[in-house]
């Protein structure tokens, strides 16, 4: 099994250790035998043909702004990727990009891919600290997702938009909703660094199978792994979520 791995602007957007999610990803898969081929898209680089899995990370709103007009051009390519069951992890600043437009502290308005349904506008304040969401990945399983954030965008979902969970402690999407992320088929976009993956294990697997079912057409069993450094941090980042004294 073989999947491929399109990591869209290492160079700019990798904050917070993002980067890290893809080091998981990679020693998950390797861990079932499955072939993680990674290719790096910069500037006006080409996507990779038939990518499996799209990554992009975070970053401030001087490198966003650097991507914005180069992601955007590739927003019917990933956005047609997706409608054909492609996996996309966005992390905060290209969760952001991948909406419509984010308008970021000083004004400008950067545009957006267009892939989410959804725009951000900076508020006067960033959105700091542990964030723990209750989601379901998979119908009529709730789980938890924890992870850190640190932004000023406000992201707005359009109505019909499916948010990726509920806030039960910190701010999400707009400090407001108590909504966070979003999801479309398999494309999850997420304000949770950290890096994301490493302390929740479940959510990494779900986006690596669907990511070999993309290449395969087959939903692969993975085999458990021992996942418990993984729990313990897991459990850390909940406590200090819940600590932190936000919404319940
Ligand atoms: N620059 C964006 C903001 O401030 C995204 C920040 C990030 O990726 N952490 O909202």
């Amino acid at each position: 099994m073989r999947i491929v791995f399109a990591h869209l602007y290492p160079d700019y957007l990798n904050i917070y250790a993002d980067r890290g999610n893809l080091a998981v990803l990679s020693g998950r898969a390797r861990c079932r035998g499955i072939a993680m081929e990674v290719r790096e898209v910069g500037l006006g680089d080409p996507l990779p043909d038939g990518a499996d899995f799209f990554y992009i990370g975070g970053g401030q709103d001087r490198e966003q702004a650097l991507v914005a007009p180069d992601l955007a051009e590739r927003g019917g390519v990933i956005t047609s990727a997706v409608a054909g069951g492609a996996v996309v992890l966005a992390v905060c600043g290209g969760y952001q990009l991948l909406g419509r437009f984010y308008r970021d502290r000083s004004g400008q308005e950067q545009p957006g891919a267009g892939v989410l349904p959804l725009h951000t506008v900076a508020g006067d304040t960033r959105l700091i600290g542990d964030v723990l969401i209750e989601c379901e990945l998979e119908q009529g399983h709730r789980q938890t997702v924890v992870g850190f954030e640190n932004h000023a965008g406000r992201t707005i979902l359009d109505a019909a938009a499916e948010p990726l969970g509920r806030v039960v402690a910190g701010f999400g999407n707009d400090g407001e909703s108590g909504f966070e992320g979003c999801r479309l088929d398999n494309a999850i976009g997420t304000y949770l660094h950290g890096p994301l993956l490493p302390r929740n294990p479940e959510l990494a697997d779900w986006l690596l199978a669907r990511a070999v079912l993309h290449a395969t057409g087959s939903l692969p069993h993975l085999e458990p792994l021992d996942d418990a450094i993984e729990g313990e941090a897991h459990a850390v980042s909940t406590a200090r979520a819940y600590a932190r004294g936000g919404r319940r």
